[in-house]
């Protein structure tokens, strides 16, 4: 132990298990990569201002959770607490959205940042994998990221997640929704806060956690029956699509996003296994975005997927990954002479493309062979004063446990047939 401590809220990945937050975010990087997504990676920090404004000035994730401090030069600047704003930054700032073919497809993955109270699932440094479709309205589009969600999730073995699907219409029929909405939140018993914030964002009443607030909820209108035509249009096709792939999904016409930017089609990923954090992943069209942040109107969708709760959720579930072992074979020298020689051959193994490990240390043959069983290789390579004589290895399948002798100069040969 040292005198440190990783900070509150936050935790090390190690191995073995930091393997399956790499597979994770690999399987949710896969769809997309094979789905004309291309790789973007933002820095961890952008001005304060760019968040307040993409994220939104009255958001917890704005006023309570962000990070941010200001320079030796004076910048006022923040870790990032999500991804979506600073995507949309980067691809504006490229000027991607002008080269002439809409939508830009992009992906991430990477830490973000909230001043949280810390529980199981929910810290201060976490770990997202993101996609965003940048410029253009067409509700295959979002059936699109529902469905590339839905894969990655199966294709990870997990079983037990529902998607909620809402949509949150548009600058006709939302303001419509929102007055109506607003009358009736004035004739609830409702602390001072919830009623300020019945006026500046209301949808967000919606969203309240308190069982005291959802119980007079029950009678609110729904923006479902308030939604104009095109927005049901719209919506009803994404519904269609998405059916049409085979993927299931519930109507919430409860699911709310409080900001104005976001438009129609609202989603949540959600496991049943991981008690009041729930949510896995979540996203939704937001096309009022570009021009709060000062672009052009670009009608854009995307989602981001939180890694840290899909392994819990993966616990939850007992799913195991079935990763394959990261060492292929181990070399266990016994001698100076036998060092010298299995060390070049393992640097010829993995050049090779072959997974090889090396008993460092000068260890007995009883350690070596036990950090060799530990590596988890399926061989192992022994050499000792007998076998330089002879001019052969000693190859163990540490499955079997049978050994034969092989021709040094044979080896590699041997085990790359026998691996495959
Ligand atoms: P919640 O309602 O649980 O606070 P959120 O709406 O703030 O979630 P988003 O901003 O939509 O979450 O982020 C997408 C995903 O990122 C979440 O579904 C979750 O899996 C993950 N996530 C968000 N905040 C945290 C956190 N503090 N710790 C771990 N994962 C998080
Ligand atoms: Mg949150």
């Amino acid at each position: 132990m040292s005198t440190f401590k990783a900070p509150k809220g936050t935790y090390d990945l190690l191995p073995p298990d930091s393997a399956r937050y790499l597979a994770v975010r690999e399987a949710i990087a896969a769809p997309l990569r094979g789905s004309g997504y291309g790789y973007i990676e933002t820095p961890g920090f952008e001005s304060v201002e760019l968040f307040a404004r993409g994220v939104g000035e009255s958001t917890d994730i704005v006023t309570k959770e962000m990070y941010a401090f200001e320079t030796k030069g004076g910048d006022r600047l923040a870790l990032r607490p999500e991804g979506t704003a600073s995507v949309l930054r980067a691809a504006l700032e490229a000027n991607l959205h002008k080269a002439g073919n809409l939508p830009v497809k992009l992906w991430y993955s990477g830490s973000y940042y909230r001043y949280e109270r810390p529980q199981k699932g929910r810290y201060r440094h976490f770990s997202q994998v993101g996609a965003e479709a940048i410029g253009a309205e067409d509700p295959a589009l979002d059936a699109e990221l529902i469905i590339l969600a839905d894969q990655a999730y199966r294709s990870l073995g997990l079983r037990n997640f529902r998607i909620l699907l809402n949509s949150l219409g548009d600058k006709e029929c939302r303001p419509v929704y929102r007055a109506a909405l607003q009358d009736f939140l004035r004739g609830l018993d409702l602390d001072e806060d919830t009623l300020r914030r019945a006026e500046i964002n209301p949808l967000r009443v919606l969203d309240d956690k308190r069982e005291s607030v959802q119980k007079q909820l029950t009678g609110a209108p729904l923006l479902r029956d308030h939604l104009c035509d095109a927005c049901k249009a719209y919506h009803e096709e994404v519904r269609e699509l998405v059916t049409a792939a085979g993927v299931v999904f519930e109507d919430d016409p409860r699911l709310v996003r409080g900001l104005d930017y976001y438009t129609r089609t609202t989603f949540e990923f959600v496991h049943d296994g991981l008690g009041s954090q729930s949510a896995v992943g979540g996203g939704g069209r937001y096309d009022g975005l570009s021009e709060m942040i000062g672009g052009p109107a670009l009608p854009s969708v995307g989602w981001a997927l939180g890694v840290d709760r899909t392994v819990l959720a993966l616990e939850a579930e007992g799913v195991e990954l079935g990763l394959p072992a990261a060492t292929s074979v181990f070399a266990v020298p016994l001698g100076d002479e036998a060092r010298r020689v299995l060390f070049a051959k393992v640097t010829e193994l993995r050049k090779n493309g072959v997974a090889a490990d090396f008993a460092y240390g000068g260890k007995g043959l009883k350690a070596a062979m036990k950090a060799a069983n530990r590596s988890g290789a399926r061989y192992a390579l022994i050499l000792g004063e007998r076998d330089i004589e002879e001019g052969v290895i000693q190859l163990k399948d540490l499955e079997s446990g049978e050994q034969t002798a092989v021709g040094v100069n044979e080896v590699v040969a041997e085990l790359e047939s026998r691996l495959g």
